[in-house]
């Protein structure tokens, strides 16, 4: 994926802005490392509150009620054209840093050249779509494949956070409380799609929310709306009369990475075997 999203770039001390909640994270981490070092974490004459439900469940926490939907998304790699609004609009409507190392969903583009050499690249994320980097006549078929998180039912992700700040919600959404991260960025390496980034500033563990403010209030998610073709398709998983529900049952559906067992909830169709 675009440059550091397994967060490599990102280190250094926090900046010192929002000084309660630094202190409150800073408190949090030394009672981790003391965890780690086997030291109770009452010595340190506090209580570390974790996330009641995350720390109950291990990895999962209500953002309101019971629900009995799960919410998915499919992505038809057919119909994709690589224009890039999808990231534009992302980045938009989630305050995502306008750069190029940051992103919560990029397109990529595979190229399968006539001597079968395969060559994956993400300008940008895509964000201003593919200049040709190939003379056509040494292509023998190319595509594009937008990426995001997968909202994994079992997520390596939430397994390893320490203070229960990366967590799943009843509806299938895998989401970081920023107000609990200690940026200690274990869920950025455990993620095997590269789906997590660090955030310069709030120095907090960031990634796609399937846009949760707005799927909850009803909406589609930013990229889904902006999409000219079709190609991302958003909903409820269970069988029905849902969108993403017709689109799983109307193709033949594959996940990424399906050997790590994380069960993740972006499906897509026409996916070509070379796609990792
Ligand atoms: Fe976690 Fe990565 Fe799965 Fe998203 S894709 S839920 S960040 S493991
Ligand atoms: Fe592909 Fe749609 Fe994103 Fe354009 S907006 S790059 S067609 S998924």
């Amino acid at each position: 994926m675009p440059d550091d999203a397994q967060g490599a770039a990102d280190s250094g001390q926090d900046s010192g802005q929002g000084s309660g909640q630094l202190d409150r994270r800073a408190f949090v981490t030394q009672a981790v490392q003391a965890a780690c070092a086997g030291v109770p974490f009452l010595i340190l004459g506090g209580v570390i509150r974790i996330p009641a439900e995350a720390s109950a469940q291990g990895d999962e926490k209500s953002a309101g009620p019971a629900s009995t939907r799960t919410f998915g998304m499919g992505v038809d790699v057919a119909k994709c054209i690589g224009c890039g609004r999808c990231v534009a609009a992302c980045k938009e409507e989630n305050d995502v840093p306008r750069d190029a190392h940051h992103f919560n969903t990029w397109v990529e583009r595979y190229v399968i050249h006539t001597n079968q050499e395969v060559t994956v690249d993400s300008p940008n994320g895509g964000i201003e779509g593919f200049p040709p980097t190939v003379p056509e006549r040494e292509i023998e078929r190319s595509f594009f494949v937008p990426k995001l998180c997968n909202h994994c039912a079992k997520p390596p992700c939430v397994q390893v956070c320490p203070v229960g700040a990366t967590f799943s919600t009843r509806d299938g959404a895998v989401l970081v409380d920023d107000d609990y991260c200690i940026g200690c960025r274990y869920c950025i390496q455990a993620c095997p799609y590269g789906a997590r980034w660090f955030h310069p500033v709030k120095r907090v563990a960031q990634k796609c929310t399937f846009c949760y403010h707005r799927i909850t209030n009803g909406q589609l998610p930013a990229c889904v709306e902006v999409c000219p073709t079709g190609a991302r398709v958003f909903g409820e998983v269970e069988p029905g009369a849902t969108p993403l529900s017709r689109f799983v049952r109307m193709n033949e559906v594959q996940v990424l990475k399906p050997s790590m067992n994380t069960k993740p909830k972006v499906y897509y169709a026409n996916l070509d075997g070379e796609v990792r």
